[in-house]
């Protein structure tokens, strides 16, 4: 059995920014170091965090001291500014590219625009997202939910950043449609699109694709969306022991890819696991 893993896959450059950042931040062990949230969605790096004394902590109300450091996917601006009152050291490891979407946003409501993100209600960009909006925004995954928006005379368009482009298409078009006037902000990142784009075009090759990632992770869950619909069976794991031997009964060719914030040795652990089956059921 071949195992063939994505050109693009894994770590991207906002994730590895956040990891370097905390992981400097907790060398100086004079004070302690919180992340409010899961810094990223990968639950085994986030253990791998607490191992080198990496505190989680739900809400600043479980933090008494110290620094408190915000994710990748950044927070609602006022929690930033409630962290500095309480005297708490910010380290902000937000992703620069989500902070350029929370900037659309702000000079879309500055300019009497009304906002609609295209994201995942619930998920924490999303809600950051929402929260630069003052909570006004409209929130659509669709473009059936887009023709749901009221009329507008002006109204602008941000991304959540892991989006599919397809979305993107679909809900601009509605949008157009609804409005007089309509800005667009492409805010999917291109690590997002590279990454789409390598899974689409190995699940087109393979008649399986093990996708590694959090269960809490948009994008991980938007890549095995994108191999499904690219002809491939696919399956999203968190770690190489849930890969089941049954799902590779046949295969000659297996594909792998991994969300944004799977670290590498995740992904080897999985390709050796493959290996392991392919070795135990014969294949090469
Ligand atoms: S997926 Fe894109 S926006 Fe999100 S952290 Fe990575 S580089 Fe930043």
């Amino acid at each position: 059995m071949e195992i063939v893993v994505a050109e693009n896959a894994g770590f991207c450059f906002g994730v590895k920014r956040a990891l370097e950042l905390v992981v400097k931040a907790a060398e100086d062990k004079a004070r302690p170091v919180h992340t409010l949230g899961p810094l990223i969605h990968n639950p085994q790096e986030i253990a791998r965090l607490e191992r080198l004394g990496i505190r989680p902590a739900e809400s600043l109300d479980d933090i008494a001291d110290g620094a408190v450091v915000l994710s990748a996917h950044g927070v609602d601006p006022a929690l930033q500014s409630e962290a500095r009152a309480r005297g708490l050291e910010v380290i902000d490891a937000t992703c620069p590219f989500v902070s350029r979407a929370h900037q659309h946003i702000k000079t879309l409501c500055d300019e009497g625009y009304a906002v609609v993100i295209l994201g995942d209600p619930g998920h924490r960009e999303v809600e950051g997202l929402a929260a630069s909006s003052d909570r006004q925004a409209y929130i659509v995954t669709s473009g059936e939910d887009a023709r749901a928006v009221p009329r507008q005379r002006r109204c602008g368009l941000v991304v959540q950043t892991t989006q599919r482009p397809e979305a993107l298409r679909e809900v601009a078009g509605e949008l157009a449609l609804r409005c007089d006037e309509l800005r667009v902000f492409n805010t999917i990142c291109e690590a997002t699109v590279s990454r789409q784009e390598s899974a689409r075009k190995l699940a087109e090759s393979v008649p399986v694709m093990i996708v590694v990632g959090g269960r809490n992770s948009a994008n991980t869950t938007r890549l095995a969306e994108i191999c499904e619909r690219a002809g491939a069976q696919a399956h999203h794991i968190e770690t190489a022991e849930e890969v089941q031997p049954q799902w590779l009964a046949g295969a000659a060719r297996v594909g792998v890819t991994a969300g944004a914030s799977t670290p590498e040795w995740m992904i080897e652990r999985v390709v050796e696991r493959l290996r392991e089956i392919a070795g135990e059921s014969g294949g090469s």
